[in-house]
């Protein structure tokens, strides 16, 4: 069972922003702005690339949700999801990272010869 299948039937103590019958928010572990919160579906689904668009449409309004609870709404803030090997995703289960709670840099994230070839 992944890490966060675990954090959903609670084997593994999370530090919970919110919850319904098929999602749940808690806060990441290691912090990398002073809001960061990861937004799960409770099923496990490996990867952004092969979430089915009737998850997306019940995640969409959740994650509002919860950026109205972190008072991100009116601030804003930055949603990441890293899919797969190159997208350095770590824990194969859908997640969005939600980061906010401060004036968010936009830094370089790929070699600078690389990021120019296909412009
Ligand atoms: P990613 O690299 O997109 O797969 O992100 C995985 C995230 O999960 C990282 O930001 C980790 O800090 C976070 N993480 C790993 N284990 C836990 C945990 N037990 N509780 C909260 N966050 C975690």
């Amino acid at each position: 069972m992944c890490i966060f299948c675990k954090i959903v039937n609670g084997e593994i103590p999370s530090n919970k922003v919110l919850e319904n019958e098929e999602f749940m928010a808690f806060h990441d572990i290691s912090p990398k702005a002073p809001i960061h919160v990861l937004i799960i579906p409770k099923q496990h689904i490996e990867n952004f690339q092969s979430t089915p668009s009737e998850i997306m449409a019940k995640m969409t309004p959740f994650i509002q949700e919860v950026a109205k609870t972190l008072s991100l709404d009116k601030t804003g803030y930055r949603l990441i999801v890293n899919n797969g090997e190159d997208g350095g995703q770590e824990v194969m289960h859908l997640h969005f990272h939600i980061l906010g709670g401060t004036k968010l840099l936009w830094p370089y994230l790929a070699p600078e010869k690389e990021a120019k070839k296909y412009v």
